[in-house]
């Protein structure tokens, strides 16, 4: 395959789910200061127009006093709503999930469920979020206004994009087409239908398509998904290999872009530029737009954009012979697109698990079916007794078994895809993407119960030397055996994973700077004792540890992790073997 046709579009999983959690009908301030109309026009208010949802937020509030249980009900999911807008999902996550678990209101519990899906898909919680979109889906069908199907279609037309699942995608995204009743609803449709087929390939999809739905999104006045739609034709430019055209189309709505002020979007359309600057031959335009992406993604360490910012990068570096840079900016790279790729197959997989779990569950309830069609069988047969019937109960247990049998297989492979989804191929620890999970999960339980916690950041000394040395395959019998060793002193509450390459993390509760320093010592000396002899004879195996307390990062994984490897740096510029801690005072 060649460049271009490698070339894989930088579009972030959640980046537009939240964009569907208001229905786009665009909403006049109103005069009244009826409940009920101002909660209907702050539902259908744009969630990126502030100023008007907080006005009308602001109004009901005055009538607050007014309002029945079910309207405060209303006005708590919307408060959650926007919360969760500005990027706070832990805290929206809890009530929303309370509103859609437990309110009589079917619309609005389904409502709040929709967003429940669009908050777990950007907290990367997919096994969730596949099976909370089932019972969504099983409640469309009563679902009467336009808006809120809408909302419960796009989920789904998203979703099932993400899983890979484009057909369905598709057939989602002609519903919202079909039954939209206005131009911002429609435009969306269209767009979820355009983005599902240039996944799964484009065949049918041409440049003239892209332009409409762009012209029609903009009519509509909905300037993100329209700007999407650029996007979308610069990356079918791209992929037909003519950066030229990427860039033109690109440049045309980069102001727009950026006055849009969406960051996720942003920093796709400057690393779509950074590289097709970089195929067209501008290597300084292709650093400039790859270094905007990185500074826009500051703080979305895993995304595409940002893999490929870094992959820009690498690219221009080595161009210009600048190989210490292309070294460092390749290492990022790995990184950024070990952490995207894992993303990626994890969603595919908790669609297949969640798949097989409904298909289990099916089955079960056709036994049941089954059983009890057995038992009043039974019953007529005592009066009747009739060897025909015997004959049907014969055929029926047949059945019953066979469904049995099933069951059991589906289970069985329900268990081996939940594994691959959450294991390392190589060493069988957490992947990276399921340790972040669980770290996440650990972290926030510490906060709150004010335990100490302590994040290890290992990396084996020299690794290249024994892959240069003796070769990839006795590299990973190593990684294997020093996972063993750090395996052998770990409790079961820690969490253990490999981060990529010769990489490791762990995270220790119960665990302060003071009594961590003993475990990890054992730690160090076991790997220190995997004697290379065996595997790799002439080189000792060894590794550095940098070790963090959660309590000096406020428990935010991230910046805990920056601490921790800070340590490991420092452990590694003193001689390796070693392990050293972070102190407040090594951030300066
Ligand atoms: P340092 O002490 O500075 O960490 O030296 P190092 O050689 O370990 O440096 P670096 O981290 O740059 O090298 C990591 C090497 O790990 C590069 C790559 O060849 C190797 N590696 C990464 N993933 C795997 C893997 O899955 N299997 C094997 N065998 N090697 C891997
Ligand atoms: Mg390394
Ligand atoms: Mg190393």
């Amino acid at each position: 395959m060649n460049q271009v046709g490698r070339y894989r579009r930088m579009f972030s999983s959640c980046a537009f789910l939240l964009l569907s959690v208001a229905s786009a009908v665009a909403a006049t301030v109103p005069a009244s200061n009826d409940p009920a109309q101002l909660l209907r026009q702050a539902e259908s208010a744009q969630p990126s127009d502030r100023a008007e949802f907080n006005e009308l937020m602001g109004r009901l509030d005055q009538v607050a006093m007014r309002l029945s249980p079910e309207q405060k009900l209303h006005r708590r999911y919307l408060m959650a709503r926007q919360v969760a807008f500005a990027g706070n999902y832990d805290e929206a996550l809890p009530s929303l999930t309370a509103i859609a678990d437990q309110t009589a209101d079917p619309v609005l519990a389904f409502r709040a469920g929709a967003t429940v899906i669009d908050l777990l898909v950007a907290e990367s919680r997919y096994e969730e979020a596949f099976t909370r979109l089932n019972p969504l889906l099983d409640q469309l069908p009563t679902m009467k206004e336009n808006g809120v199907r809408m909302q419960g279609l796009g989920v789904a037309a998203q979703l099932y994009k993400e899983a890979g699942q484009y057909d369905a995608s598709v057939r989602y995204a002609d519903q919202i087409i079909k039954e939209s009743t206005d131009a911002p609803n429609a435009c969306r449709g269209w767009f979820y239908r355009s983005d599902a087929l240039f996944e799964s390939g484009g065949a049918q999809l041409s440049v003239d398509q892209l332009h409409e739905g762009a012209e029609a999104c903009g009519k509509a006045g909905n300037t993100l998904f329209s700007l999407s739609f650029q996007y979308l034709l610069a990356s079918f430019e791209m992929r037909q290999g003519r950066p030229e055209s990427a860039i033109h189309v690109l440049q045309g709505s980069y102001p727009k872009v950026l006055r849009a002020g969406f960051p996720p979007q942003i920093s796709q359309f400057e690393a779509t530029l950074a590289r097709a600057y970089q195929k067209s031959g501008d290597l300084a335009l292709a650093a400039k737009f790859a270094n905007d992406a990185l500074a826009t993604n500051a703080n979305r360490l895993y995304s595409e954009s940002t893999a490929n910012a870094y992959q820009v990068l690498y690219e221009v570096d080595k161009k210009v012979g600048n190989s210490h840079g292309a070294m460092a900016n390749l290492e990022k790279y790995v990184v950024a697109h070990d952490g995207y790729l894992s993303r990626l197959s994890a969603k595919a997989l908790a669609y297949q698990i969640v798949k097989q779990q409904v298909l289990a569950k099916k089955l079960q309830i056709d036994e049941l079916d089954k059983k009890n069609k057995i038992l009043t069988l039974q019953g007529e047969l005592d009066s009747k007794a009739v060897e025909t019937s015997r004959l049907y109960i014969a055929l029926l247990l047949l059945v019953l078994a066979s469904i049995a049998l099933w069951t059991y297989r589906i289970k069985r492979s329900q268990l081996r895809f939940m594994r691959l989804a959450r294991r390392d191929g190589l060493t069988g620890i957490f992947n990276r993407q399921h340790f972040v999970n669980e770290a996440e999960r650990l972290l926030r339980y510490c906060r709150k119960s004010a335990r100490d916690v302590c994040l290890v950041l290992i990396d084996l000394d020299h690794f290249k030397l024994v892959n240069d040395t003796h070769g990839h395959a006795v590299g990973d019998r190593v990684l294997r055996r020093a996972v063993d060793a750090c395996q052998a002193h770990l409790r079961s509450t820690d969490v253990f994973g490999r981060l990529g390459g010769e990489e490791f993390g762990m995270l220790l509760p119960e665990c302060t700077l003071d009594n961590v320093l003993v475990r990890v010592e054992q730690m160090r000396a076991a790997i220190a004792a995997v004697s290379g002899a065996k595997d790799a004879p002439g080189i000792p195996i060894s590794a550095s540890f940098g070790v963090a307390n959660a309590a000096d990062s406020d428990y935010e994984l991230r910046q805990l992790m920056i601490d921790a490897d800070r340590a490991l740096y420092r452990a590694k510029h003193e001689g390796r073997n070693r392990v050293s801690l972070f102190g407040v005072g090594m951030r300066n």
